[in-house]
């Protein structure tokens, strides 16, 4: 006999497993498929020899104060997630074989003395636009609008970085709205946070909510199909088992949600079109090092390659405009261990690097070219190092799809808004939860409002 669910849910990234926990604490009867043996997609963690290991590497915007946590308390959960601040030590920056504390006074020093003021006024703007204003910049690319204050590559190079971090696209195509209220808000909040337990903690918070209130959630199980009887979703086959429900919402890769699991012919072609042309964020390369002792008591570190001014330049300008990236680590470097020392052995430590890569490229090549960066911040680490393992795109490719993004849809001035992809789709009863319909804010927390979104449209 058929499974019956009010809502059947494929994927259990944050944004499936968000809405499943919303739904079920609503009262609803919900089946969750996720074709992983783990929970969590891009945001899973996994063990491997009494480490936990996160794919990617998280941290998380708003933290306690942001969707994530909003999920949790409209679930009636508010504690199901136990947050640690990252401001305590303050984030720290390696630059030509020193680190030192990152200071406000660090980042304006990058900018030339004379946008001093410029970069102000920009600031300025940002913390106080009207929501009337913000409205009318939807659309507008956040260069454009910066080139309204200035034209000054330093002051530009700064927000692309900026830009770069939060929604991994360059601010030629990024939406200024998008931007500037993302960076309110976390200005605003101070509240940037990592999980105790790994970033797979927050997916599986929400899949504790989902199962302690009857929700079932399947792993190891992939959806083969949607069934779609007369223009209506009706159920799903999954681990080749008909699941019939009220309603389906996919959470899995959108491309592949249209054009495969539903199949292409039940739906008008342009919005086929619209879909499978919609393009991705860029992609990162995440070096993980297991130590056997403690190298640092410092939880993230900013690390600058050591280039000459020309080749910086140079790299500034891909950053801002695009292009193909060459492969010199920059990024950031962050201790999972110093916020929560339960995810190691006692005693041993975990280091995470994560850097801005092609899509295709030599990953043995990456692997030592981090490796040797890590061995500059943190002399003589090579005697302490247990084993490493690296998160190329093939990595996320294979956890949760998209060619291998980081984030999912890009915010960009022509996805962004009413131009994002909806929740509703044109099948009746067929819907999109994730980091590519819906939302706002960055990767986690753009996936988490989009559950919050839908699951007010569908209470
Ligand atoms: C290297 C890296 C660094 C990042 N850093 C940050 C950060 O610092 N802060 C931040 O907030 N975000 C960050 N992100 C982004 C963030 O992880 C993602 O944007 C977010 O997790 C996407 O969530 P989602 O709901 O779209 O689900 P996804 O992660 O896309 O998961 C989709 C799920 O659907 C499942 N699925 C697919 N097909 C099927 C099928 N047929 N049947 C069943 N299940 C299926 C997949 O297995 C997967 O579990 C980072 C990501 C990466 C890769």
């Amino acid at each position: 006999m058929a499974s019956q669910a009010d809502t059947v849910i494929i994927g259990g990234g944050v944004g499936g497993t968000a809405l499943g926990a919303l739904l079920a604490s609503a009262g609803q009867r919900v089946i969750l498929v996720e074709k992983n043996r783990i929970i969590g997609g891009r945001c899973a963690s996994y063990t491997r020899d009494g480490f936990v290991v996160d794919v990617g590497v998280h941290l998380f915007g708003l933290g306690e104060k942001g969707p994530l946590g909003e999920v949790c308390r409209r679930a009636g959960e508010p504690e199901a997630i136990s947050w640690v601040l990252a401001r305590h030590p303050r984030v720290s920056v390696h630059f030509r074989g020193q680190t030192q504390a990152f200071t406000r006074e660090m980042m304006s020093a990058n900018v030339k003395k004379n946008e001093l003021g410029n970069l102000a006024r920009i600031m300025l703007q940002v913390m106080q636009m009207k929501e009337e204003e913000l409205s009318r910049l939807w659309h507008t690319p956040l260069r454009e609008w910066l080139a309204g204050f200035t034209a000054d590559p330093s002051v530009h190079g700064l927000f692309a970085m900026l830009c770069g971090i939060y929604f991994c696209i360059t601010p030629e195509v990024a939406s200024a709205a998008e931007f500037i209220r993302t960076l309110r808000e976390v200005m605003a909040a101070r509240s940037s946070a990592y999980p105790r337990g790994g970033c797979g903690a927050i997916p599986r918070a929400f899949q504790r909510i989902l199962e302690k209130h009857g929700g079932e959630a399947r792993l190891g199980c992939p959806a083969e199909k949607i069934l779609i009887e007369q223009g209506r979703a009706r159920g799903v086959m999954a681990g080749g088992e008909v699941i019939e429900a009220g309603r389906v919402v996919s959470n899995a890769d959108i491309k592949a949600t249209i054009g495969g699991l539903a199949g292409a012919e039940h739906f008008p072609s342009d919005y086929v079109q619209r879909i499978q042309g919609l393009t991705w964020t860029a992609h990162v390369v995440a070096l993980k090092v297991a130590l056997d002792t403690k190298v640092t008591d410092q939880k993230m570190i900013m690390y600058l390659p050591d280039l000459s001014e020309e080749e910086m330049a140079k790299l500034q300008r891909q950053y801002l405009e695009g292009g193909s990236l060459p492969m010199v680590a920059g990024g950031m470097l962050n201790s999972p261990t110093n916020f929560d020392p339960d995810l190691a052995p006692p005693g041993r430590q975990l280091i995470f690097f994560g850097t801005r890569c092609e899509r295709h490229q030599d990953w043995g090549k990456w692997g030592e070219i981090m490796m040797d960066a890590l061995c500059q911040v943190f002399p003589g680490i090579e005697k302490h190092v247990l084993w490493t393992a690296l998160d190329s795109p093939d990595t996320v490719e294979r956890y949760a799809g998209e060619e291998g993004n980081v984030i999912g849809v890009g915010q960009t001035v022509d996805q962004i808004h009413e131009r994002r992809p909806h929740h509703q789709t044109p099948v009746k009863d067929l819907f999109l939860c994730s980091a590519e319909a819906g939302g706002h804010g960055i990767g986690t927390e753009l996936a988490a409002s989009s559950a919050l979104e839908l699951a007010e449209k569908l209470l």
